[in-house]
């Protein structure tokens, strides 16, 4: 076990910013810990700096009501997915690009086997749906991408609000 649990499961339980309500299954449980809270806290512990769990489980019902069809990964049929950001949202100044290479580079030493990019929303989708690793970007929609793509991305990215007085 780590030294240190950074994360509560109730983390990846959190949908439209109200905790989901149980019970839950033995197996869904399972699966954010092993799969998930473990592999992000391994990270956490790495980084020195807070991780933050964008989103995590979405069952299939709510994603009916979103008019999505429900094969997300984030619906844990499988291994599930989780969205991690060293950001609680997307509106905050960007945080120091040397954080997020470094984020970027523990999230390629994990077992995830997708790693998606959002660069607008600031998040790497992580889940295991392919057999190798692939990474992609996603804009508007996802397209397939390379490790060095996505780096540059991160690298290049900078504070949105930089120049502008708050
Ligand atoms: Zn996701």
């Amino acid at each position: 076990m780590p030294n240190r649990l950074h994360f509560d499961i109730s983390e990846w339980l959190v949908l439209d910013g109200t905790e989901a309500e149980l019970p839950l299954t033995a197996s869904l449980v399972q699966k954010i810990m092993q799969y998930h809270l473990l592999p992000a806290n391994e990270i956490r512990e790495a980084l020195g700096h807070p991780v933050f769990v964008r989103s995590g489980w979405r069952p299939v019902w709510w994603e009916h009501l979103k008019d999505r069809d429900g094969d997300s990964q984030h619906c844990y049929k499988s291994k599930g997915a989780t969205d991690l950001s060293i950001e609680a949202t997307s509106g905050k100044p960007y945080k120091p690009k040397d954080m997020w290479l470094k984020f970027f580079r523990l999230l390629k030493e994990t077992d995830y086997t997708r790693i998606a990019y959002y660069p607008d929303l600031r998040f790497f989708h992580c889940d295991y749906k392919t057999e190798e690793r692939k990474y992609y970007i996603s804009w508007q929609g996802w397209e397939l991408s390379d490790y060095k793509t996505l780096a540059d991305l991160v690298g290049a990215n900078k504070n949105q609000n930089e120049g502008h007085s708050m």
